[in-house]
């Protein structure tokens, strides 16, 4: 049997070792919790920490190829790896994609090629660095470095002590300030490059957020105009080249009231608003990172169906006192629905769950069955 190897067991982990099965490979997982929902489905769980160096030196010889489902996995771990194995992606897309900094400054050194830049934004150290804000970076929002996800880590501020305050609320570790934008709505662009450095682009998908959370992914994106779309997957493609990148890699823009393209950040790794790719596209984003990492040529990312994604927390299981399992029968029910749930038996609010995709001959009825789905869950629209 041919072995594969990912960093990570959560549910992309997850996901990503079905694809990897359904292809027929068996699936080794490291991960430091003993209870995961890779570790549910792989051949094989490793159970050490991300940088404990006898658990990934059992993974590199355990299998031909490894990658991550866990941005924030130590670079040297991969670097560790990259020794024995092939690693996709390698330590150095990781590394610029972990670290706000790097990733800022990457985006700034290659719009010459990518013809976007980042929103506007301040390296913060000291109250040396506070004191030098320009007025024109506020109202903006304070981020850590690095390990931020689902809006955690971020503190939005309105004046110089409102910087202060944040700052010494995230303990003085060096924080990035970026300009608060007027957004008009966020796209986002799944990429994979394959070992031979050619690329393929996803359809751009049209993402809303509540409470710093993914909340749905549409595509093809209701307010998407056919130029910022082409502009947000060129830039995607002078970007994946530019960082030298093997595997899948997702891109963040932010389309601004005045139509201007802005990179956010990057996720090295499939992504959640590219889950709809599973139900409604030829290659599914696991089975396309299964493909670079293999060294397979990569797959047909052409959409066959509109496809709206929901994606599934923890919330809806809680009723006032009562915590019950949702109406998934009911869900299952409506049309076009393809319900994926974690194995994740722990439910808490603000935790992904799972999530569902609806597709449908047209964006219209997806949409409608989305509301249908929402009405069932109980989840306000
Ligand atoms: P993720 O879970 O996507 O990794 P994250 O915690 O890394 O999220 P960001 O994606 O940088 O954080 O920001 C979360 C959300 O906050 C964005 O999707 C956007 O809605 C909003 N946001 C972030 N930066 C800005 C900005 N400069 N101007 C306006 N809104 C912003
Ligand atoms: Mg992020
Ligand atoms: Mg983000």
């Amino acid at each position: 049997a041919t072995w594969l190897g990912v960093m990570g067991g959560g549910q992309l982990g997850r996901m990503f070792a079905q694809a990897a099965q359904a292809m027929g490979y068996q699936v080794a997982v490291l991960e430091p919790a003993d209870e995961c929902p890779a570790g549910q489905v792989a051949q094989h769980l490793v159970n050490a920490a991300y940088d404990d160096a006898a658990g990934l030196d059992a993974l590199a010889a355990q299998c031909v190829a490894v990658t991550t489902e866990f941005e924030n996995v130590p670079a040297d771990s991969l670097s560790r790896l990259a020794q024995r194995v092939f690693v996709a992606p390698d330590a150095h897309g990781v590394s610029v994609a972990q670290d706000r900094i790097a990733e800022k400054a990457f985006f700034v050194a290659c719009a010459s090629k990518s013809h976007v830049m980042p929103a506007p934004h301040k390296v913060i150290a000291s109250y040396e660095d506070i004191d030098a804000i320009g007025d024109d970076l506020l109202p903006g929002i304070l981020k850590t470095v690095r390990m931020g996800y689902d809006g955690k880590g971020q503190v939005r501020v309105r004046s110089r002590d409102d910087v202060r305050a944040a700052f010494d609320e995230m303990g003085q570790v060096t924080c990035l300030l970026e300009k608060m934008l007027p957004l008009a709505y966020e796209v986002s662009v799944l990429t994979a490059r394959g070992a031979d450095g050619e690329s393929v682009v996803y359809p751009i998908a049209e993402n809303v957020h509540r409470d710093g959370i993914l909340f749905t992914t549409t595509v093809p994106g209701p307010n998407v105009s056919a130029d910022s779309a082409l502009k947000a997957q060129n830039a995607a493609q002078a970007i994946v080249s530019e960082l030298g990148y093997v595997g899948v890699l997702c891109i963040e823009f932010f389309v601004l009231e005045d139509g201007t393209l802005v990179v956010n950040e990057m996720a090295p790794r499939p992504h959640n608003s590219g889950h709809y790719t599973m139900d409604a596209c030829v290659t599914s984003q696991f089975a396309q990172q299964v493909r670079a990492m293999a060294k397979l040529p990569l797959g047909d990312v052409r959409q066959h169906s509109p496809a709206v994604m929901l994606n599934i927390l923890g919330d809806i299981w809680f009723d006032g006192e009562s915590v019950s399992e949702p109406a998934w029968d009911d869900v299952l029910a409506l049309p076009g629905a393809c319900l994926h749930l974690y194995g994740k038996d722990d439910p808490r609010r603000g935790r992904k769950m799972g999530h569902v995709t609806f597709v449908a001959p047209t964006l219209a009825e997806a949409q409608a069955q989305l509301q249908a789905a929402c009405g069932i869950l109980g989840i306000p629209l």
